[in-house]
């Protein structure tokens, strides 16, 4: 006998498939759902699939924005020649957050995992090498400082290095294995300052 009705047990379903919402989190949040005004409901639903619909990857950079190419690099302010390379959109904001980086990003959407089976060919790479034909001075590498962030800082290194550019990596001072998102300003800061040439 199914506990609740076909229909909570769906929702339950769906929002248990979200990251971080285990079982009791899903189930919190159907009846919550469920409670909830019709029109609140309905607001949520659509927020969710305008963002869903008019969010789309920066032809530049590839960070997740709703114009065809994001603030960032819309900036001519901006140091166009000074590239920091980012796992995802959220490393981003924290390095924005700051406010004291003036160079641009590149979101590579992932690391190299060879133990999920996430190779080169599945994260934006081959779309920074082709940036690299315009006129840059530096690749900051600011992958995490995980096994997958450091597989992939070396794998982006030994790929620039032919080039001639200057790629280095900022400074371990990011506690392993530590997302880049979760670390305070200061730290960040001090990660970017310290950054080494490899
Ligand atoms: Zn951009």
């Amino acid at each position: 006998m199914d506990l609740y009705s076909g229909h909570i047990n769906k929702l339950i379903d769906e929002l248990s498939g979200l990251p971080g919402i285990g079982s009791k989190s899903a189930q919190r949040l159907a009846f919550h759902l469920i409670n909830m005004p019709k029109d609140k409901v309905g607001r949520l639903t659509k927020t969710i699939l305008d963002a869903r619909e008019n969010v789309r990857y920066c032809r530049e950079c590839f960070t997740l924005t709703d114009s065809e190419i994001c603030p960032v690099c819309a900036n001519g302010k901006r140091d166009h020649g000074t590239i920091m390379v980012v796992e995802n959109t959220r490393d981003l904001a924290a390095y924005e957050k700051t406010g004291k980086y003036e160079g641009v990003y590149h979101v590579l959407h992932g690391a190299i995992s060879p133990m999920l089976g996430i190779g080169p060919g599945d994260i934006r790479l081959k779309e920074l090498i082709s940036r690299l034909e315009g006129d840059v001075a530096e690749v900051i590498i600011a992958t995490n400082s995980s096994l997958e962030g450091e597989t992939t800082a070396m794998y982006i290194s030994k790929l620039i290095k032919p080039t001639g550019i200057k790629v280095t990596r900022i400074a371990s001072g990011v506690p392993v294995g530590g997302d880049l998102e979760y670390i305070d300003e200061v730290t960040l800061l001090r990660a970017l300052e310290g950054r080494v040439e490899i």
